[in-house]
């Protein structure tokens, strides 16, 4: 079929486009049978499973997350999104969510990280964190993947805002090149499929804006932040300078999600490095003083 959201249409779980697929189970319809489902907590993945469930409700739809011990509060998102999708799909063949933890500041994986970013050109701009991240969360797949009888393996992943657009918003300096491109690339790869891979977060939020449930129930416990406990606050607020925040008041507006008058938060102490086991307590300065909030 197609769908239709910010005046472009592209197709979505097209029998046709299945045929590309490798070594994952198809059923009589051309459909796969098993989708495993990556929710990060963010609006990207709980868009896509929607829409999954409002349109293939009898495909059995497994979905996981990945607990990042740094920011474990996306994957109580992730939890409360299938909860909520659960009552609200009733009918459908949605599975209870399965949770894994990682930390991907733990400096046992930085040298297969260090390796990934200077042997893989798609990977060269990443951080040894975010690089850490990509891998632990792809072995968790992979070995999860290994449960089933050839599972699709699925995810929300959109494209960046244009280079010109990310100018305009000051933000292209923390954006990250790989997702950044003007020609249309495959959305089904061997046994991954990213339905979102050739569109913006603005398709993205019109998915929000066409459906009340999405606006009402999932909207406001989305993450997208991925602000340190320092620069958030111990999590209680976004970071308001991370690309993920930018991209996100691009797509959905100042009044769902407002950054540009965000009490300041000073600089962290000297050796900070945004895990959770060294957090000292956060401070907030605010009309030049420090408070806590
Ligand atoms: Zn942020």
């Amino acid at each position: 079929m197609e769908i239709t959201y910010n005046g472009i249409t592209i197709p979505f779980f097209d029998p046709e486009e299945c045929k590309n697929l490798d070594n994952v189970k198809l059923g009589d319809n051309g459909l796969p049978e098993q989708v495993l489902v990556s929710l990060s907590g963010g609006c990207d993945s709980a868009s896509a499973l929607y829409l999954c469930l409002t349109h293939f409700p009898d495909i059995e739809w497994l979905p996981y997350t990945c607990r990042d011990l740094n920011a474990p509060g996306d994957a109580d998102s992730a939890i409360m999104f299938i909860d909520k999708m659960q009552k609200e799909f009733p009918h459908a063949n949605l599975q209870d969510i399965q949770v894994f933890e990682f930390d991907d500041k733990d400096p046992k994986y930085f040298a297969d990280a260090q390796y990934c970013i200077d042997h893989y050109e798609r990977y060269k701009d990443m951080t040894v964190v975010g690089m850490v991240k990509v891998l632990l969360i792809d072995r968790i797949t992979t070995s999860l993947m290994q449960k089933y009888d050839r599972p699709l393996r699925f995810d929300g992943m959109s494209k960046n805002p244009s280079e010109q657009e990310m100018i305009d918003g000051g933000f292209l300096d923390v954006s990250e090149p790989r997702r950044t491109h003007d020609e249309t690339w495959p959305t089904m790869v061997r046994q991954i499929y990213q339905p979102f891979i050739n569109v913006d977060k603005k398709f993205i939020a019109d998915i929000y804006f066409q459906h009340p449930f999405m606006l009402k129930e999932i909207y406001p416990h989305t993450k997208s932040c991925t602000g340190t406990a320092w620069w958030t606050n111990n999590f209680t607020r976004v970071c308001g300078k991370c690309f993920w925040c930018y991209e996100r008041n691009w797509a959905f507006g100042d009044e769902l999600y407002p950054i540009k008058n965000l009490p300041l938060i000073d600089k962290p102490p000297k050796g900070y490095k945004g895990s959770l086991k060294t957090l000292p307590i956060p401070k907030v300065v605010k009309d030049g003083k420090i408070i806590n909030l």
